[in-house]
């Protein structure tokens, strides 16, 4: 039977199709009637009557039985690596930042891998999961900030703490010159630095931005 008839494939699109939660996904089981025919064609292949059809039949679940087995454990894997967020808390996140990264600014809709829901202090160093421990962050603004909580002032180079999105307004620290960035104290030379923001890519995407209106 082809993959896309089989009620056994068709049974598991469907569960994925209603965009289960990990919870969901950790405690699939196929339904009962899907069970009983399992049952029913081992118990045929043991006494050895089974059709090449219903052989195929019973391959066919083999192969569904190792997809959701690697879909488990990948699931097993994200929470791992993954902290839950809820979606009210992810959509309250967004809402705050008006869909832009609160590091660079650049707005969510302009970006093409989407931007993330950020720990401010990492859950290693005992961050919570909390609206006022999450920031909305471009993806590079995220890779560059680490999980580090302080960095040297390349001017002074004083130990300094990072910016602090929930603590620290943007606009009465930050300045733009053209379309670079600047840090006015300490706090915001090194975040500058750290992010990177000044790179070349950035600053000339910043001054198209700039020009469009999409920038504020
Ligand atoms: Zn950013």
């Amino acid at each position: 039977m082809a993959i896309v008839e089989s009620p056994v494939y068709r049974e598991v699109y469907y569960f994925l199709a209603s965009a289960p939660s990990r919870e969901q996904i950790l405690a699939y089981r196929p339904s009962a009637i899907t069970q009983e025919r399992v049952d029913y064609l081992l118990v045929s292949s043991k006494n050895g009557q089974l059709s090449a059809e219903e052989e195929a039949e019973l391959d066919e679940f083999e192969q569904v039985e190792h997809f959701v087995r690697m879909l488990k454990l990948h699931t097993r894997q994200l929470q791992k690596t993954m902290t839950y967020i809820p979606a009210e808390l992810r959509h309250l996140v967004r809402e705050r930042a008006q869909g832009r990264c609160e590091y660079c600014r650049v707005l969510d809709d302009d970006g093409f891998r989407a931007h993330e829901i950020d720990h401010i202090e990492a859950e290693k160093h005992g961050g919570m999961t909390t609206e006022d421990n999450l920031c909305f962050c471009c993806w590079i603004c995220n890779r560059h900030k680490g999980t580090d909580l302080t960095s040297r002032d390349p001017q002074t180079g004083e130990i300094t703490p990072l910016f602090n999105p929930r603590k620290d307004m943007w606009s009465d620290h930050f300045r733009l010159n053209g379309a670079q960035i600047e840090g006015i104290t300490s706090i915001r030379r090194v975040k500058v630095r750290l992010l990177q923001m000044n790179k070349p890519a950035r600053v000339r995407e910043r001054e198209i931005l700039i020009s469009l209106n999409r920038f504020s």
